[in-house]
This record gives structure tokens, sequence and C-alpha cells, in this order.
């Protein structure tokens, strides 16, 4: 039973039925009674009568005519059957038996005796019914079978002796006999056939208004309403909220309609609110720089922008497709970020098509915990990393040689000196110096100083290997690291550097360097500041000895 009105109606239908039949089967009990009783009322004035004008034809002493008198009853209609009997069973008038008794208590034969007796039994003298109204000397009924084997009701009234009596009868018995009224109950029953049908009648009438009544008052009362309710809610459910149903009274269901229409209301200005507040992160979303992809909770994409296109260099349908884990071709690293433990662990750097690209991606959590999405947000830091680069490499620089500066020269010593150790590679030092360079500013300036410093720095880049780093050490003095060099190479180098500075013309001049060249095995040497200290001895030689030349150390 789906419906709420089907179940009403059944309920309804079910209590109606039960009162009604017990109403009905309550009237047409009564009723039947009523006509049992009227029956027997009718009956016992009829024996009434018989009795009655028995006694009369008894009192005027016609024996004779009561004789034709009971016999004549035998023939009256609508009776099965109308005796008067003796109080032994036997019918009245058949034989001599009370005629003797009478004329003896009369003391002469004031009733001639037949010459024809009859011995008729119509009850057996020991019957319960007749020993019953002997008893009570009241009336007996009771049924058995009529002629043609229908019910019928059978009548034992008493004949009572009365005063009137006791000159013929005597004063001894209370009961001189009884009338046996026998009647067919078929009209009564078919009266009662009549009347259960016409309760049935009745009922499946009263039971059919009753319901239609119910239904029509139920369906515009209840089911109606209802229906619009489920049905306005059922609309909600799909996504309409816009859904106001009709409030037209004041009963339960009008205040769940009321109810329903102001949380359609409330839902409708929550949901509104929440899109404009999504229209404006997307539109944010899509008009930003930074590259931003989302998934839901089974991390299938659902918002990529264009930055995301324009960086990661794929079609909106190729990331869509190829899924957060191979946003840029990495599954386990994009992995990694997405669950990683702390903050800074979200975050790494790539390098993809030539450009540099900052990724930080994290799933995102309920208040439970529970997975409810991820994000990847990808911004091109190509540019910061070349400024990087050259900021970097501004503070690796000296400015007017453009060489290495002395504090980038250190750090590279050090590394050199281990890479050395590693590969039990020689590694060599060349230190040189300006020949007097105080009397050269002296004599042409400062600014021509400079100007000579700068075209030494570019000789030096001429002359040496790129896997060689040339660095100004300070002042007019400078240091060539050459890694993988041992000190015949390093001796060699310095020399063609010497011959190079000499024929140089700088602004029509000419300067002469000294250099002092140290090799070792830095096995030897664990602390590479020994080689620089061995190198500028060598070139604090070759100023001792006359300029203008490259000594080796010792
Ligand atoms: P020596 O041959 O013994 O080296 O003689 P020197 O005159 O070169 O002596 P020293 O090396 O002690 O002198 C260094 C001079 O180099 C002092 C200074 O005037 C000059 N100098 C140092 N740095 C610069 C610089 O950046 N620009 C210019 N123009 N001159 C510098
Ligand atoms: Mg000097
Ligand atoms: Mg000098």
């Amino acid at each position: 039973m789906k419906t709420v009105g089907a179940k009403i109606i059944s309920v309804v239908g079910g209590v109606a039925f039960l009162s009604l039949v017990g109403l009905i089967a309550f009237y047409t009990y009564h009723h039947e009674q009523s006509l049992l009783e009227q029956n027997r009322t009718n009956r016992l004035e009829t024996v009434d009568s018989v009795i009655q004008g028995l006694d009369a034809l008894m009192l005027a002493g016609s024996a004779g005519i009561a004789q034709s008198y009971a016999d004549s009853l035998q023939n009256v209609t609508g009776f099965e059957d109308l005796r008067i009997l003796r109080t032994d069973g036997h019918e009245a008038y058949r034989d001599n038996q009370t005629v003797m008794i009478v004329n003896w208590n009369r003391g002469e034969d004031v009733f001639t005796t037949r010459l024809h007796e009859t011995s008729n039994r119509i009850i057996k003298s020991d019957d319960v019914y007749l020993k019953q109204m002997l008893k009570t000397q009241e009336t007996v009924s009771f049924h058995e079978l009529g002629n043609h084997g229908e019910d019928a009701l059978t009548f034992l009234t008493p004949i009572k002796n009365q005063k009137s009596c006791h000159h013929c009868h005597g004063k001894d018995e209370d009961i001189l006999g009884a009338v046996k009224l026998t009647t067919s109950l078929n009209t009564v029953n078919a009266a009662i056939r009549d009347t259960r049908m016409h309760a049935i009648w009745v009922l499946a009438i009263s039971l059919s208004l009753l319901l239609a009544l119910t239904y029509l008052l139920i369906r515009s009362t209840v089911i109606r309403p209802i229906q619009q309710v489920t049905h306005a809610m059922r609309q909600l459910t799909d996504g309409d909220l816009t859904q106001n149903i009709p409030v037209p009274g004041s009963d339960e269901i009008s205040t769940m309609a009321r109810c329903f229409n102001t949380m359609g209301r409330q839902l409708l200005n929550t949901y509104t609110g929440l899109q404009h507040e999504q229209n404006k992160l997307t539109t944010i979303i899509l008009s930003a720089r930074e590259g931003i992809v989302v998934t839901d909770s089974k991390r299938h994409i659902v918002l990529a922008n264009p930055s995301a296109e324009r960086l990661l260099e794929k079609r909106l349908e190729e990331i869509v497709t190829g899924g957060l884990l191979n946003l840029f071709n990495n599954p386990s690293l994009m992995q990694k970020l997405l669950i990683a433990k702390d903050e800074d662990s979200h975050h790494t750097v790539i390098l993809l098509n030539g450009r540099h690209l900052s990724i930080y991606a994290s799933v995102i959590l309920s208040p439970q915990g529970k997975e409810i999405g991820s994000a990847a947000m990808i911004r091109d830091i190509t540019e910061e990393k070349r400024l990087e680069t050259h900021l970097r490499n501004l503070s690796y620089m000296d400015e007017l040689t453009q060489l290495l500066n002395r504090r980038r020269m250190d750090e590279l010593l050090t590394r050199e000196a281990k890479l050395a150790k590693r590969h039990n590679a020689e590694l060599t030092v060349i230190m040189f110096d300006v020949d007097h360079f105080k009397k050269f500013n002296d004599d042409h300036g400062h600014d021509q100083g400079d100007r000579v410093l700068t075209a030494l720095g570019v000789a030096m880049k001429q002359c040496f290997r790129e896997t060689d780093f040339c660095c100004r050490y300070g002042g007019e003095e400078f240091c060539v690291i050459l890694p993988n060099t041992d000190l015949e190479g390093g001796r060699q180098a310095a020399e063609e550097l010497r011959r190079h500075i000499e024929q140089m013309l700088v602004d029509g001049l000419t300067v002469t360097i000294s250099l002092g060249v140290a090799s070792m095995k830095v096995s030897e040497y664990p602390d590479p500041n020994v080689l620089i200290k061995l190198a500028d001895n060598a070139l604090y030689i070759a100023k001792k000895e006359g300029r203008n030349r490259v000594r080796e150390a010792s």
C-alpha cells in the first residue's frame, strides 16, 4: 500500500465496515427477535381463543359440539397442526375416559359414552415439553420439523382446571389438558431472510457512500495537500529550488507546506549566495596568471584555467584526460607533493619545456580529515630564475674587469681542490701582478690604469680555456685556477699570457706583468690556500728577478 490516501481509506473503510456490520447486526437481530415475538404472540392469542371457545362449549355442556370443534380445528388453514390433548398426551374427545370420569364426578350419566372409541397418542406421556408444561403450568414452545420437513414452532398451552370446571372435573387436577399448536416458520423465516438481505444491501450502499464521501473529503483535505508537498519536495531534490506550495489553512499539513516554502526560500538564498561566490572565485581562477588545476574527491579534474593550459603547454582535454598525476608527466613526484606531511614538501620547482615552473600541490581535506579534492598551482618562475642567476653572477663578478671576484675565487678554489682530490688530478694556480703600475697610474692617470685592467680581463679570457677560472685577486693582482693542469701546463699558459700582454696596446700604451705558477696534488697539501701562497711566492721571485717573466714555485 503505497499512498497515504490508500492507507487512510483502508483504515477508515475497515473501521466503518466493522461499525456498520455491528450496527446492522444489532438492528437485524432485534428486528428478527421482534418478528419471532410477534409470531409467538399471535399464536398464543390463537391458542387462547381456542381455549376460551372450548371453555364456553364445555360450560354449556356441549361436549359433543366440543368434539366436532376439536375436529374442525384440524382443518384450520395456516396451522400445521392444532389439537386438544389430555395430560397423558392422547388426543381428547376420542374415547370415553373423560366422559366416564365426568359422569362419575357428577353422579349421573350426564354425557353419553361414544360407541366408537379411538386412541390417538400425539405426545409421549413422558415428553419433556409436556412434563415441563404440567410442572410450570405455563405455555411451552419448542421447534420441530413440520409436515414437509420445514422448521416449525409448536406451543403447548395448558388448559387449566378453573372453578367453573370443578363441577365436572373435580378439584384434584390443576391441568385438564393442553392445546398443541404447530405452525410453520416458513413465513417468519422468509421475513427474516428478507430483513437480512435488506441489511446487506443497506450495509453495501452505506459503506460505498461512506467510503466515497470519506475519499472525497480526505482527497481534498489531506491527500491533495500531501501530494503537493511531496511533488514540490521531489522537484526540490531534483534541483528546482523555486518551489512554492499554496498554503490554504492552518492545519498541520498547511504548517508543513509553510515550513517547506520557508526552507525552500532559505535554500535558494544560500544557493544563490554560494553561486555568486563561486562565480567570483571562478572568475579569479580563470583570470589568474598562475595555472590552477582542481580535482574532485576521486581526483577527476573539474577545473583547469587557461594559465594552466599555457604553462603546461597542453590543451584542456589533454589535462583532463591525463589526470592530476600526469600534469607534468611525473606521477610519482606529483603523488609525493599531494600527500606531503609538512607544508614545504608540497612545493617543488621543475624544468618543463625550457621554463622553470614552481609547483604547489596538495589534497584538500574536510574538517573531519576526509579527502574532498585536490589542487595544483603552477607558477612560471623562469624570469625570477634568470634574475636570480644574474644577481648571483653579479655578486660573483668584478665590475671593472668582468672577471670573477676574490670571494668567488675562494669558493671555486675550495670546490676545485675537492674535485681534484676525488679524481686524484693536479690543480694549478697562476698569480700575476702588473709591473710598475703605480708609476703607470701616475704617468697616465687612474682612468687609463682602469682601462688597462679591463683590457687585461679581456686578454685573460682569450688566453685561458673556458674550464679555467680567471679572477681579479685585488688591485692590479690577478689569479687563474687551472683544473686538471700540471706545473708545466700552467707555466706555458702563464708564458703565453705574459707575451700577449707585453704586445697588447691599450690606447697606444703597453704594460707588462710578472707571474708565479704553483701546482700540486691536493692529497699532498690539504689546504688549497697553500697553492695561492706558493704561486704568490713565485710571483715575488719573478718581480725580484726583473719583472715581465714567469716563475714556478719550487
Ligand atoms: P711592482 O712592479 O712592484 O708591482 O710595482 P707597482 O707600482 O705595481 O707596485 P704595487 O703593485 O705595490 O702597486 C700597486 C698599484 O696599483 C697601486 C695602485 O695605484 C695601482 N692600483 C691598484 N688597484 C688599481 C685600480 O683598480 N685601478 C688603477 N688605475 N690602479 C690601481
Ligand atoms: Mg701589486
Ligand atoms: Mg704591481
